[in-house]
């Protein structure tokens, strides 16, 4: 099979709380393997929705990049599902330590029912099934947060979860998938509040040094939702003359094509 099934493309607070994007995170199939990665509000129910549905009890791990509730919020029933409500014990748990030490997100008598949770760290390498993805680097945000780079064994996928930009993140992030969580248009003028995250002339400095094969934009907050994401995606590739495409809810990307 091997395809990415994107089952939110919600990004921050107010896109989240008012779901005017779905916040399901992303299901990957690759080489044989199901992993869900970020299941935010409603991942659970989206999976049902889903056409055709994906069964949650066939998945080997699920990993969170951080604790933020639009990443994290399902954590806990998608574990219940994966393990048919606890009673199969089985798959892995990946997440960093603060969403399992301080204030966690994940529950105590949940993590009983898998196989292995295990803690992401900078330079982490880690496997689930027939995948293996690493942490590069720990990413600038408001908990403790790492973006992936997923190895198949013809593909290479990289997830650059919520950040503010740092000198040489592009760097860290070579693939020929490129997923990154753009969730601002441009820069917030008050720097107090929530400026945590790529914006689209971050998007395009990181696409443009990467040169993946597909650069899809998702995780998108208001301003950017207001912007139509679709139209930025479309001049940014023409700027580029790189394929970038922003995410929809219930998009697949069939990875076949680009292995
Ligand atoms: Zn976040």
């Amino acid at each position: 099979m091997n395809f990415i099934k994107f089952l939110g493309t919600a990004g921050a607070r107010v896109v989240v709380t008012k779901q005017l994007r779905a916040s399901g995170g992303i299901w990957l199939n690759l080489d044989g393997t199901n992993i869900l990665i970020d299941p935010g509000p409603g991942t659970l129910v989206k999976c049902f929705s889903s056409k055709p549905k994906l069964n949650p009890t066939d998945l080997e791990g699920i990993i969170l990049t951080h604790k933020h509730l639009d990443h994290s919020n399902d954590i806990n029933i998608m574990i219940e599902a994966m393990t048919e409500g606890g009673f199969k014990k089985k798959g892995k748990v990946f997440a960093p330590s603060d969403a399992l030490n301080q204030d966690p997100v994940i529950l105590k008598y949940v993590r009983e029912y898998v196989e292995k949770v295990e803690i992401l760290k900078e330079g982490g390498e880690y496997s689930i099934g027939n995948i293996k993805f690493t942490t590069p680097i720990k990413h600038v945000h408001s908990v403790e947060t790492y973006g992936l780079i997923i190895y198949g064994s013809k593909i290479k996928i990289s997830l650059i979860a919520d950040t503010l930009y740092f000198t040489g993140l592009e760097k860290y992030y070579k693939g020929e998938i490129l997923i990154l969580n753009t969730v601002r248009l441009e820069p917030k003028q008050d720097l107090k509040y929530d400026i945590q995250h790529l914006t689209i002339p971050d998007a395009k400095k990181i696409i443009s040094f990467i040169k993946p094969k597909l650069a899809i934009l998702t995780h998108f907050g208001m301003t950017l939702l207001r912007a139509k994401p679709w139209e930025i995606a479309k001049q940014l590739s023409t700027e580029l003359g790189i394929n970038i495409i922003s995410a929809n809810d219930g998009m697949q990307i069939n990875l076949s094509e680009f292995i």
